[in-house]
């Protein structure tokens, strides 16, 4: 799990290509982004992790999440819209959709979700809100704004939201001045009828996948029943999917009449999950949570994932490698075991020593972009020279499958400064920069970068590009 602050591919192409239309383009996405900021500056609680990146990135978790969703995606008839899961860095439980691409998911409720089901059918009423077109109108401008600055509005974080608020235009300005509450059930709380709706395709969706509404159910009772007792919007889930007693027990009726209510989930997709909470666990809790949760005395692949987690987090490394090399011998075609050997060579200072594993898990993952940028990573900091081109080559082939990934341009930056070349390295910091939402550097990068290329190459257009977009308060 890199928790590094990455963010999803919204378009699956690059953000800064295209001469022709690259200055209107991006334009549009700055008032995207400046609409979204206003209408959404503190309306949403913040619970996310004091000084923690906004977005959770990891290959292993968000595969898995692919794998729940395509079936569901596909029975709504929206498998061609790309439409992509987004880990959102909060221990709460919480998920929704803000736009019509993105269903946004807080790691909380996977690691709150006991099996693939429960998350599965959170992620079935989700794709229902999407399928049945819940999204106000305003809403749909938020599709155009890249990720990461999205939840930063939605957190009430970072200079888009300050640059928003100085220069908010009209509608924006309104919905600025609007009391939080009714912000919030505008633009992140859907309307009873909706949520009845989405319920009533989510169950649709899994009966269709023939998958059980069971774990939905499950999920959504435990909510009303805690809305019962907690203070009116405390939860938020509850609060963007208000829960009234009769919208349970009518999901009640429809889930048990499902012909797939009994059905467990598949044994292997089950460890998948347990593996991945335990993921979850292990990267982001603390280390006596983690082994109150998964105590010694347990001895199944998952307890012992998360405890090789914390103990190269928290512990030392060479115990750490003990227990992650004991995972390998168990499952040694698992990619993600060699990532976390690699990324705990990596992050205890060994770049040499994490090649290899890293190698070992590209290759495995089918070349998962997000590995192939921590390798590139283990590339630039072994300081080796012999690298440098193999790193280039790897960072690029990556950034094409993941465009927003900030980490990626700063890793490329590095690789091409050690090879000399300023003017590609220049170029990557500023679209480092820019992907973060720092504009003022991007632009004064940019502007160095177009004077270290030749007027008119692709790398000039590119820095010219960025030199040119607006800002996001005008
Ligand atoms: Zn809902």
């Amino acid at each position: 799990m890199t928790e590094a602050l990455l963010t999803m591919p919204p378009e699956g192409t690059p953000i800064l290509v295209r001469a022709g239309k690259r200055i209107s383009s991006l334009a549009r996405r700055a008032t995207a982004v400046a609409t979204a900021a206003a209408l959404l500056v503190g309306s949403w609680p913040v619970h996310a992790q004091q000084g923690g990146p906004p977005l959770l990135r990891d290959a292993e978790t968000e595969q898995l999440l692919r794998d729940y969703t395509r079936p569901i995606l596909r029975a709504a008839g929206l498998e061609k819209q790309n439409i992509q899961v987004v880990i959102i860095n909060d221990s709460t439980f919480n998920a929704f959709v803000a736009d019509g691409r993105r269903i946004f998911v807080n790691y909380g409720a996977l690691r709150e979700s006991e099996t693939p089901n429960q998350i599965i059918g959170v992620l079935a009423h989700e794709t229902g809100h999407l399928a049945g077109g819940h999204l106000a109108k305003l809403r749909e401008q938020v599709s155009r704004a890249q990720t990461q600055l999205i939840i930063a509005m939605l957190l009430g974080l970072g200079a888009a939201v300050a640059g928003a608020r100085a220069g908010a235009g009209n509608a924006g300005a309104a919905a600025v001045a609007a009391p939080q509450a009714a912000i919030m059930r505008t633009m992140l709380s859907y309307q009873r009828q909706q949520e009845e709706n989405a319920d009533k395709a989510g169950v649709k969706f899994l009966n269709a996948t023939g998958q059980s509404a069971r774990g939905m159910y499950e999920t959504f009772k435990r909510f009303s029943e805690q809305s019962l007792y907690a203070a009116a919007g405390a939860d938020p889930y509850n609060m963007s999917h208000p829960m009234p007693a009769e919208r349970v027990r009518a999901l009640a009726e429809l889930a048990r009449s499902s012909p797939y209510w009994d059905k467990k989930d598949d044994p292997a997709l089950q460890l998948r999950h347990d593996m991945m909470r335990a993921k979850v666990s292990g990267f982001m809790e603390r280390p006596d949570t983690v082994l109150r949760r998964y105590p010694p005395s347990n001895d199944s692949l998952p307890a012992r994932y998360a405890r090789a987690i914390a103990a190269y987090r928290h512990g030392d490394l060479r115990n750490a490698m003990t227990q992650i090399d004991a995972l390998i011998r168990v499952q040694p075609n698992n990619p993600y075991f060699y990532e976390l050997k690699g990324q705990a060579y990596l992050e205890g200072g060994k770049p040499n020593e994490a090649i290899a594993p890293l190698r070992k898990a590209v290759q495995l993952s089918n070349n998962a972009p997000l590995i192939e940028m921590l390798l590139g990573q283990a590339f630039v900091a072994s300081e080796n020279k012999a690298y440098t081109e193999e790193a280039i080559r790897m960072l690029r082939s990556a950034l094409v499958r993941e465009p927003e990934a900030a980490l990626g341009y700063t890793q490329l930056a590095m690789a091409y400064g050690r090879k000399g070349d300023y003017a590609e390295a220049d170029l990557a910091s500023a679209q480092a920069a820019f992907l973060r939402g720092d504009q003022k550097t991007a632009r004064d990068l940019a502007s160095r970068a177009k004077t270290r290329f030749a007027i008119g190459t692709p790398g000039w257009v590119k820095a010219d590009d960025i030199v040119n977009t607006k800002p996001i308060k005008n």
